[in-house]
């Protein structure tokens, strides 16, 4: 999965007042892209040739440091990419750290004023948040819980496939967690909302922080009736059938929580 990066470690603790060197990464967003240099990587603050002053602290990743920056003169050795180039990108530390750093730097340019009063935000010295001098309205990072869930009955398991989006690869039943739910009560519901079936029983299997929507995703495996008519939600899905393990195709791409849990269950490890 993308955060699994050993013997690389992401810290993500928050410190203030640390200061930034040369060798440490500059994060620049403009027009929702993200600047990177030929190896698609964050550049230094040394390569940009600028200096590492008044940057605002986001995480390291082993031994650098990441700040985001607000102005930049780049030349022809860097460009502007989309977030969504960080799925791919190798080494996979260097991805995650780009994605990472592109979720934080959104937290910061999406809350620049206070969306009750209208004053300036401030960030605090002790923790990651923006707050309301005026108001005291605090504001966090975004990160939105939603669950993946393996339903499953013996040796079948339930694909689906997303209506009207460009990832045509199979997936799970999936969704967000309403106000007022546990994360089981979603599985419940999703799974019925989108198939129709009725959940049996479920565990929780691992997680995996989803920084592209700003999710936190919690795989459950389910068990439900495979005799029992899948009633699928049309809006949501184009497909969804039970597959006998034998007949889960080879499922390559991004190193995601919903492909290994696909492949864990025809390997019958899940
Ligand atoms: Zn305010």
């Amino acid at each position: 999965m993308i955060q699994d990066i050993y013997p690389h470690e992401l810290h993500i603790g928050y410190e203030y007042h640390r200061s930034a060197t040369e060798t440490d990464c500059a994060v620049l967003i403009q027009d929702g892209k993200i600047l990177l240099d030929e190896e698609n990587h964050v550049p230094t603050f040394l390569q940009l040739g600028i200096s590492p002053e008044n940057a605002t602290y986001l995480f390291m990743m082993d031994e650098t440091a990441y700040y985001l920056i607000e102005n930049a003169v780049a030349d022809d050795h860097f460009h502007f990419e989309q977030p969504g180039t960080f799925r791919t990108v190798e080494p996979r530390h260097m991805g995650f750290a780009g994605i990472t750093a592109v979720q934080l730097a959104n937290f910061y340019h999406r809350n620049r004023f206070c969306s009750t009063c209208g004053a300036p935000l401030s960030p605090r010295e002790s923790e990651r948040v923006l707050y309301c001098k005026v108001c005291g309205r605090t504001v966090y990072p975004r990160i939105s819980p939603a669950v993946i869930v393996a339903v499953t009955d013996g040796d079948y398991i339930v694909l689906t496939r997303y209506a009207g989006r460009a990832f045509k690869r199979y997936a799970l039943v999936a969704g967000y967690c309403e106000v007022g739910e546990t994360p089981e009560d979603t599985v419940r519901r999703e799974v019925l909302e989108e198939t129709g079936l009725h959940v049996k029983s479920m565990r929780y299997y691992k997680s995996q922080p989803w920084s592209f929507s700003e999710t936190l995703l919690l795989g459950f495996v389910a068990t439900a009736d495979h005799l029992e008519q899948i009633k699928m939600d049309e809006n949501e899905l184009s497909y969804a059938m039970w597959v006998h393990r034998k007949d889960i195709p080879d499922y390559m791409g991004e190193a995601s929580l919903t492909r290994e849990m696909i492949l864990a269950f025809r390997d019958g490890t899940l």
